[in-house]
């Protein structure tokens, strides 16, 4: 829509006005933000945009980013060429992995693919070169001396690469752009390689706290010193900053005091270019998507300016008589993640639940009151259709919190689920009704409604107890042990998964797994079912999977036992051989990462304690503990209620590596990984795993 003030007499005066912008690169990838009278009439010139010469151009990508199996399809090379692809744990993959960027075939050959690009797409200013979108990095004898030789930085190999490509194309094509990424693992710039003046990095702050501005928040310190490094070493630093929750694109997303401090930011650190990402599904519909766009395209083009002002001026656009009560739901919101004294403080990242604290009932029933109001405000159809648009965002939390599942009478179940039926069907009527095709990033509506009519349903609990420890399992959800709870003071050590993470209640517990390998992807599919004649103190479940490998899983608690034992013997009832790994996995709340300590009975015997926080870090981490790191048979997690210790122990010889992985975003859990020996198992072989998990008090 566009408001046009009207005035019965225009004067003009002499103009003789230049503009120039703060960021020669604009560009966000709200859908609702591709218009090209949009885009032109707000400035945007980035490479979504449908802007064309008509309009003066834009800032070309091609193609936009992860492109290094582009550049070396694992199809068509990794057959006959696996040295061209990233060696990991051991490994040459081309799955979930990078290529290894000291193969000169590989470079001889990205410098092909790439004046190929810009032959083909002579439009496009700027071409990616750059890492696919997971870990992965080579680990070969040269990559690792390069990274050595660069401090230690992954960004190290990818620079130098990215760099002698760019070199190359400036030889025919000077004026053409080559990009890269400063994300996730290569987010530390390397010591001593400069990216060459044809060359733009985009530093992207994946682990940033979103709600608060980065100089004033003591989880982002540690990209503060990423940016400072990176603009020191390149004149050209571009951004890739996120402006949506990407697990929920509806989730409220208070940033805007983050934005309208952090874009100023960004320009003076010597930053010339800022891609803001949101939710770019077609059909749009992300939070607050065209009033963001509206802020972003002015804080692009002039970061000086008035935000304040400029969200009144949007609201009273486009609000109308309904304005008052949707701005005083935004500053509500602001409110929750406002550092005190003037709002609660809560921190917030793209990837944070529903369940996160600043989305609790604190904030939903005074913004039910205001979409009210709003609604009874708006002064035509069209105004109050945007309200509720709005007040997706609020319906989606609710929604979720009315999927938690509880355990009651022996069912596994959300509190009223004949409601919930009825309410997830309007809901995501509403949600079509506003031309919304997504709202995860990557996955349809329909996705959404199938796992919902699989997985939202009740679920048997089987249950063992003893004096000290009872331990509820649901055999159809993967065997999983869904609560183990110390019966003196009635507290579940384990992580209460989100209602909101995709496969719920498919997810966290305790469990057991089987994998191909141990940087495998996924694990293999099995079905689960409880053997109906074991009773306590023991349940068994049989596990069978597509390949043949068949589980026999014995939980087992005696009548005076502090620990749970579980073994696992799999077998391999088909007629090839198969690949396996095994894993027992337990996901441990945490009451507060700061005081809680993963300590680990060391070989030497002596006990050593994993850091869990680092001041100015992210508030998350994982480790692999493996050959002469491996436990001596035992760790503990401290703090996984009032004064309880979970601790976890195992034979040492069935036993090769232990994983742990903790966050304190937004939620606060760890969880442990036992991983069996490795084998390819014969038909007829057999892989045991056995693993106990006993809750202690600590003696005060
Ligand atoms: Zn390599
Ligand atoms: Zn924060």
């Amino acid at each position: 829509m566009s408001v046009t003030p009207k005035k019965s007499t225009l004067t003009l005066e002499p103009l003789d006005e230049i503009h120039k912008p703060a960021f020669e690169y604009r560009e966000t990838s709200f859908w609702e933000a591709r218009d090209k009278d949009w885009a032109a009439r707000n400035k945007m010139n980035g490479s979504s945009m449908n802007l064309d010469e008509s309009t003066g151009g834009k800032v070309g990508y091609y193609p936009f980013v992860h492109t290094s199996y582009l550049i070396i399809p694992p199809d068509k090379y990794f057959k006959d060429h696996p040295e061209y692809y990233a060696l990991v744990d051991g490994k040459r993959r081309s799955e979930n992995a990078q290529l290894c960027l000291t193969n000169p075939d590989v470079l001889r050959l990205a410098i092909e693919t790439v004046l190929e690009w810009i032959e083909q797409h002579p439009e496009a200013g700027i071409y990616s070169v750059s890492q696919n979108d997971c870990e992965g990095w080579c680990e070969c004898d040269n990559c690792r001396r390069v990274e050595q030789e660069e401090g230690g930085a992954h960004s190290g190999p990818i620079l130098r690469f990215v760099n002698a490509v760019a070199a190359e194309v400036a030889k025919q094509h000077p004026e053409k752009l080559i990009d890269t990424l400063a994300y996730w693992y290569s987010e530390a710039p390397p010591l001593h390689v400069r990216p060459l003046p044809n060359v733009r990095i985009r530093l992207c702050p994946i682990g940033a706290c979103e709600a608060h501005a980065y100089t004033n928040c003591k989880d982002d310190t540690y990209f503060l010193g990423h940016l400072r490094a990176w603009s020191k070493i390149t004149k050209q630093l571009y951004i890739w900053h996120y402006v949506t929750n990407f697990a929920h694109y509806l989730l409220p997303f208070p940033d805007f005091d983050e934005l309208a401090a952090d874009i100023p930011m960004y320009r003076e650190s010597g930053v010339v270019g800022i891609f803001l990402e949101g939710d770019y599904a077609g059909g749009g519909g992300g939070e607050n998507a065209e009033l963001r766009s509206y802020v972003m395209a002015r804080l692009l083009w002039n970061p000086r300016v008035d935000v304040d002002k400029i969200i009144d001026e949007f609201m009273a656009a486009y609000y109308g008589q309904a304005a008052r009560p949707m701005r005083a739901y935004f500053d509500v919101l602001h409110r929750q993640v406002r550092p005190a004294p003037r709002g609660k403080g809560h921190h917030m990242w793209i990837y944070t639940n529903p369940g996160a604290p600043y989305l609790s009932d604190d904030l939903l029933a005074p913004a039910l009151k205001l979409f009210h109001e709003a609604e009874s405000a708006a002064a035509d159809d069209a105004t109050r259709t945007r309200v509720r648009k709005a007040r997706l965002s609020i319906d989606y939390v609710r929604l979720m919190h009315a999927k938690a599942f509880e355990v009651r009478d022996g069912s596994y179940a959300p509190a009223n689920l004949d409601r919930l039926k009825e309410r997830f069907q309007s809901f995501m009527n509403d949600v079509r009704s506003f031309g919304i095709t997504e709202l995860h990033e990557g996955a349809p509506l329909t996705l959404d409604e199938e796992i919902f009519a699989k997985l939202i349903r009740p679920y048997r609990v089987a249950t063992l107890e003893n004096m000290y420890v009872r331990v509820d399992v649901v055999p159809e959800l993967g065997g999983r042990i869904i609560r183990m709870i110390d019966r003196r003071s009635g507290h579940d050590v384990l992580h209460r998964p989100d209602p909101g993470e995709p496969a719920y209640p498919d997810v966290g517990g305790l469990d057991v797994a089987v994998y191909s390998d141990y940087l495998a992807p996924r694990p293999y599919h099995a079905t689960w079912e409880l053997e109906p004649q074991a009773g306590p103190p023991e349940l068994r479940l049989i596990g069978s999977f597509a390949n043949g490998l068949k589980a026999n899983r014995v939980l087992r608690l005696g009548k005076d036992a502090r620990y749970l034992q579980t073994e696992t013997i799999l077998e391999n009832g088909g007629t090839s051989a198969v690949d396996a790994v095994l894993q027992s996995r337990c996901v441990a709340g945490l009451r507060d990462m700061k005081t809680s300590t993963l300590s680990i009975r060391r070989q030497d015997r002596s006990i050593v304690f994993q850091k869990l926080i680092e001041a100015g870090q992210e508030p998350k981490g994982s480790q692999v503990y493996e050959g002469s790191e491996l436990p001596e048979g035992e760790w503990r997690v401290s703090d996984v209620g009032p004064a309880l210790t979970l601790n976890n122990r195992f034979p040492k010889g069935q036993v090769s590596r232990c994983t742990a992985r903790w966050t304190g975003k937004t939620e606060n859990s760890l969880s442990l990984g036992i991983w069996s020996t490795k084998h390819t198992l014969a038909p007829g072989e057999t892989l045991k795993l056995e693993t106990d998990y006993g809750i202690t008090a600590r003696i005060s």
